[in-house]
């Protein structure tokens, strides 16, 4: 164990979380047969080697598959309530092992410790909402056109959902699916980044704990890992009704068409390009807040992290010259200690892209105001610290189009109305979260009207970045169009089935057909 680890307490959270035989690889979550070759996990806080975990064999995924499939025979036919007590008791696990996964999430992935508790919190608060939603599975009854007729319509459960989730959020991603996923009646098997698996592993443990202690087919949930190579043996298997994947634009483009080829349903939360508009009536010093910690917390590697900044040309300066002034404060360090702003970027590739994004943007005539550049020496081993830069740009660059998944803010100058700001935020291909920064009611609703923000998520007043799990979750266009969490983002994981019942004696056809025999 590293300096780092031992002094944050990762050992005793690595074996609250059932994971202290992981170096040898030899640890696995209840169902999750490894026989594959082995990932190393390495910390990007300090570059020390966590834990080895086996990945997910073609054979292996048969067996996951054969376990799957007959668990949902059972689970399927428990009331939802009951499932809905399943989960209840999940949420209470992880109430108790909120301290040790927000370790591990924090120390895995990198993000500060404050960050790794708040994705368990989210866990937590989607499990309580899951609970709620197993008694209110509803559909509507409709007038039938016929005498003596009834109709309604009924959801009922798919079957296997598939998770793939991204490296950012390794643990909450999950939850949203998998909670909601279990109340409907579906079963999960989970494929997580390669990037983060232990915290996989950890989640699975703590579920498979709860399945244990409740004499329930272990197969409702299954964890498979590796790379995108097992990711596809999922893509590609019409026993899987529903792929959800969550990571870049490029894997979904890739996920959506192996799925679509099957007709299966894909539910997509792909990569975002999201900007702050700042107009003239904005609180100068709410924006502050809002895009610095939009830019710079967890390290710009969320999807809905601030990208661009679109300053009205009268407050330009005075807005640019705050937020450069606060950048001036940032902490760079060890994410475990709460001193610390920004912790690491995931891994050393994530860092040529940012070097990559600082070079382009100069080649194609933009200005760097807050330099950027790669820390080294002491606390800063691993490689993966990164200074959070600022660069005034245009929006039609190739590389603000992008999303680059790193602290890289640009500046973006508008002039006259506020719809000139809206079609610099909307021209980009991705439509995840967007915000307007204003005190002038009729902007602030002109943004949120039919030709305002084209994103899936429009704040007023408050930053892009997070969002909380009552709402439906996601964006449109090159997001992928997929919602997740709240709202009645739960049919996505139900078949729907319209019933209409004939109690009388006569057989009337609709649409007045007649049918004499
Ligand atoms: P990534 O696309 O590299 O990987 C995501 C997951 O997809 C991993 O588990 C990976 O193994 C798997 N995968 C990759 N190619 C695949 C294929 N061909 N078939 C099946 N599976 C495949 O993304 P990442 O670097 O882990 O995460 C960062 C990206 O995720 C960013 O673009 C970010 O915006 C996005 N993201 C989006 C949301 C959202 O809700 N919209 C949330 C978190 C992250």
């Amino acid at each position: 164990m590293s300096k780092i680890a031992t002094a944050f307490g990762i050992n005793k959270a690595l074996d609250q979380l059932g994971l202290s035989e992981i170096n040898e690889g030899t640890s696995t979550g209840l169902n999750h047969f490894g026989s594959g070759e082995i990932i190393s996990s390495y910390s990007p806080v300090d570059g020390a080697l966590i834990g080895k975990v086996k990945t997910t064999s073609p054979a292996d995924y048969e067996k996951v598959m054969e376990t799957a499939t007959s668990s949902f025979k059972e689970w399927r036919l428990m009331p939802a309530p009951q499932r809905g007590e399943i989960v209840r008791q999940f949420g209470e696990k992880l109430r108790e092992l909120k301290e040790p996964l927000g370790k591990l999430v924090s120390y895995e992935m990198g993000k500060s410790y404050q960050e790794g508790l708040g994705e368990v919190q989210e866990m937590i608060d989607i499990c309580d909402f899951a609970v709620g939603l197993s008694r209110q599975l509803h559909g509507l009854t409709m007038h039938s056109e016929r005498p003596g007729h009834r109709m309604y319509e009924q959801y009922h459960p798919l079957g296997i959902v598939g998770i793939i989730s991204a490296f950012n959020f390794p643990v909450a991603v999950w939850a949203w699916n998998t909670a909601l996923a279990w109340v409907c009646g579906d079963v999960c098997v989970w494929k997580p980044s390669e990037k983060t698996p232990l915290c996989g592993v950890a989640c699975q443990n703590i579920i498979a704990q709860v399945i244990k202690e409740n004499n329930l087919p272990e197969g409702i949930s299954c964890l498979i890992n590796g790379d995108y190579k097992v990711g596809e043996l999922m893509t590609n298997d019409s026993r899987v009704p529903l792929v959800s994947a969550t990571g870049s634009i490029r894997m979904g483009k890739i996920v959506a068409q192996a799925v679509a080829a099957r007709l299966g349903k894909s539910l997509l939360e792909l990569g975002g390009n999201n900007a702050i508009i700042v107009t003239p009536d904005a609180d100068i010093k709410m924006t502050v807040i809002g895009a610095v910690f939009g830019a710079v917390g967890t390290a710009g590697q969320r999807c809905t992290s601030t990208r661009r900044l679109i300053i009205h040309d009268s407050i330009y300066d005075k807005v640019k010259d705050a937020v450069v002034a606060a950048y001036k404060q940032l902490r760079i360090g060890n994410p475990l200690d709460e001193n610390n702003h920004v912790g690491p970027l995931i891994d050393t590739d994530a860092v040529s892209m940012y070097k990559k994004a600082l070079e382009k943007v100069v080649a194609e005539g933009g200005k760097i105001i807050v330099e950027g550049g790669v820390l080294a020496g002491e606390g800063y081993e691993s490689g993966c610290y990164v200074k959070p830069a600022i660069a005034e740009a245009q929006n039609d660059f190739e590389i603000v189009q992008h999303e680059t998944f790193a602290p890289v803010l640009y500046l973006l100058k508008y002039s006259g109305d506020v719809e000139n700001a809206i079609a610099i935020q909307n021209g980009v291909v991705q439509g995840l979260s967007s915000a307007i920064m204003t005190n002038n009611l009729r902007e602030a609703e002109r943004f949120l009207s039919a030709w305002g923000s084209d994103c899936g998520i429009a704040n007023v007043n408050i930053g892009t970045s997070g969002a909380e799990i009552g709402g439906a979750f996601g964006g449109e266009k090159e997001t992928g169009g997929g919602r997740e969490s709240g709202s009645d983002a739960w049919k996505v994981y139900m078949r729907r089935q319209t019933n209409t019942i004939n109690y009388t004696t006569e057989l009337p056809l609709a649409q007045g057909i007649k049918f004499d025999l």
